[in-house]
């Protein structure tokens, strides 16, 4: 039996913040992702995909931002946790694809560690972890450089049985 979950996430940018998507530091970037915890947009959403596809809730239920347990936190670590969710409710995690819409920072030189960091928390091989990137053209707030917005896509396998 598979499952599968979809994920989405937005986080403002900020002069000045320091910019980790996919649990990889943008150390040249001048604007970072502002949010309860490290702001890490592409762990977000694919935690919530992976939740969604085993139907155990959202991000903001296990991991609410009134709790200050998870300020700062770093969002591999959340999904980390997502993981040990979903591998406790029988499902082991087959891929990811995630698409990250953003003008600032240019993915691509990094997007091969951002799918090594993924897979090491999602405990699969890198090759089915797929960072893919792109602008918003001008339009809307993606596209003014206001914020990034991550989509995500995740395919879950019954442990056994159907
Ligand atoms: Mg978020």
């Amino acid at each position: 039996m598979y499952r599968i979950g979809q994920g989405w996430d937005r986080h403002p940018l900020e002069a000045g913040r320091q910019c980790i998507l996919g649990g990889i530091e943008f150390q040249d970037c001048p604007v970072g992702p502002v949010g309860h915890s490290d702001g890490d947009a592409v762990c977000h959403a694919v935690t919530d995909a992976l939740l969604g596809a085993a139907n155990l809730g959202d991000i903001g239920r296990h991991f609410p931002d009134t709790d200050s347990r998870w300020a700062g936190a770093n969002s591999l670590e959340l999904l980390r946790e997502a993981v040990r969710l979903v591998q406790a409710a029988g499902f082991r995690v087959v891929n990811v694809d995630c698409t990250v819409i953003t003008e600032q920072p240019v993915i691509a030189p990094q997007s091969a560690a951002m799918q090594d960091a993924l897979a090491g928390a999602l405990q699969i091989a890198p090759d089915r972890v797929s960072v893919k990137a792109t602008r918003g053209e001008g339009l809307g707030p993606e596209g003014r450089g206001e914020c990034v917005t991550v989509q995500a896509v995740a395919l879950l396998m019954a442990s056994q049985g159907d």
